[in-house]
């Protein structure tokens, strides 16, 4: 999950901006007319699928980190409800139903991105593969390998720790 920026130059005049770093909390300004832009992070979902002691984790056809396994997770869009994106991302990326269970979590400040971690669990629909996702499976919870993103590895530890209390 990256941000793409091409937001180099002022809306409000065509200047240069200065003070453009994606993963700190700039707010770049224009060289010509002063103008500040206040970047704001962008928020996804990221849904730990369960069914008994397994996790639903899918092997990414797009970038970033193509051909890894992760777990299903997406942009929440502007106005959108975030257990709603949830719900959306897992129907998109695999073609199941599911219903939110839980919030785990929310996690910050490691890039420019702002996650919100749910459980959930099918309803209805057959497992299949999209055009974000290759292949899917599940793995029990001792099993789950080294996940590729930022906050992948405090994700999966604090989702071990509410597992193993319940
Ligand atoms: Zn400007």
């Amino acid at each position: 999950m990256t941000q793409k920026y091409n937001n180099n130059f002022c809306s409000n005049c065509g200047g240069k901006l200065i003070g453009i770093d994606i993963l700190k909390a700039s707010n770049p300004t224009c060289d010509k007319c002063n103008f500040t832009y206040y970047e704001d992070p962008k928020v996804a979902a990221v849904i730990i699928v369960k069914k008994q002691n397994q996790i639903l984790l899918v092997k990414r056809s797009i970038e970033p980190h193509f051909g890894k396994w992760s777990l299903l997770s997406g942009y929440v869009n502007r106005g959108e409800n975030v257990e709603s994106a949830a719900i959306r991302e897992v129907k998109e990326e695999v073609d199941i139903d599911v219903s939110i269970t839980e919030l785990q979590g929310v996690y910050s400040g490691l890039s420019p991105v702002v996650i919100i971690v749910f459980h959930a669990t099918q309803t209805s629909g057959i497992l299949s593969i999209s055009n974000e996702v290759s292949d899917f499976k599940w793995v029990k919870n001792e099993d789950i390998p080294k996940l590729p993103f930022v906050y992948d590895q405090q994700i999966i530890e604090d989702y071990l720790l509410i597992s193993n209390r319940t």
